[in-house]
């Protein structure tokens, strides 16, 4: 089988099979070899490594994983492209294709029986519609992880990587620095892509912490002050926590705080009341959870 990151190359599967592009699949698969080369490389798979894709599409860039990594398992949600997978990927014996929904299936479970628990990596042109649940998914789920090297839209890979003072800077950006650091590897125009995306995309790299940055006592309850702070932009702090802020305690009741607490801790830190979420680091929102 040839290569298939080619406009003609791709252009043929799609005709041959009369596989119709489903939009609500985020369905842009990648025609460009250069790019694919990019990919591998920066990803910096080797034989040693088992690599999980994210939605291979028509295989594509699964060619040349099967090609650098021991062993792939590919996971793809529309049951017509199965038989393209197939046929494309016949040649390769350490891929593995999956017919699923990655938000749905158990990967931890995949890694125990495909990798002997072993962490994993993940390579992927990912649907652009649900990157943060898939990204959290793997982080909070407890997957043996080394690291994700992704394509996904390129704001959002900003957000990913940016830090206090940015406009970027929120919720997912704190979210994903807690557990890996980000690294921008690459712009790709949409001419990369068949059929072309409306946004311009990035390729990320997330490198697991083996342990996180900062020492949050309770991890579930810092990102609830972190949601609190980002979820109204507008408000100061203290204003954003003492009105929205739900967290639950080591028996699982719901505590709210209430503006006096919040004042009392922020005035510990030595953090004035009045200043906004968006200029905090990601060790001063676990110290503010530790201290609440
Ligand atoms: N890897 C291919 C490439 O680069 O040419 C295709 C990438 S395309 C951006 C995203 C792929 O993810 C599509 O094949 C789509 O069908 C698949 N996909 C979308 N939602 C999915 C889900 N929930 N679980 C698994 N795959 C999904």
């Amino acid at each position: 089988m040839a290569y298939l990151g080619t406009p003609s190359a791709t252009a043929e599967i799609i005709k041959q099979y009369q596989f119709v592009f489903q939009k609500k699949y985020g369905q842009n698969f990648l025609v460009d070899a250069n790019i694919l080369e990019k990919i591998i490389r920066l990803s910096e798979i080797t034989k040693d490594d088992c690599v999980i894709e994210i939605g291979p599409g028509i295989g594509t860039m699964t060619q040349y994983l099967a090609e650098s990594a021991g062993k792939v398992i590919a996971i793809e949600i529309d049951r017509h492209l199965i038989p393209i997978l197939e046929e494309t990927l016949k040649e390769y014996k350490n891929v593995t294709i999956m017919n699923e929904d990655v938000l749905k299936v158990d990967i931890k479970k995949i890694v125990e029986e495909k990798n002997n628990g072993n962490p994993i990596k993940v390579v992927a042109n990912l649907p652009y519609y649900i990157t943060t649940p898939i990204v959290m998914g793997l982080f909070e789920s407890g997957v043996p992880l080394q690291d994700i090297t992704i394509m996904v839209q390129k704001e959002v890979a900003e957000r990913m990587q940016v830090g206090p003072g940015s406009k970027d800077y929120g919720a997912l950006s704190l979210a994903v620095q807690y557990y890996a650091r980000p690294e921008v590897l690459l712009q790709v125009p949409g001419t990369c892509f068949m059929p072309r995306p409306a946004v311009g995309s990035a390729v990320i790299r997330l490198k697991r912490y083996e342990k996180p940055p900062v020492t949050a006592q309770d991890e579930k309850k810092m990102f609830a002050v972190i949601r609190a702070a980002f979820g109204q932009r507008r408000k100061t702090l203290s204003n954003a926590l003492a009105g929205g802020l739900t967290y639950a305690d080591s028996k699982g009741n719901p505590v709210q705080v209430n503006r006096q607490q919040v004042c009392a801790v922020l005035e510990k830190m030595g953090i004035k009341p009045d200043i906004r979420g968006e200029t905090l680091t990601l060790a001063q929102f676990a110290e503010l959870s530790n201290l609440l």
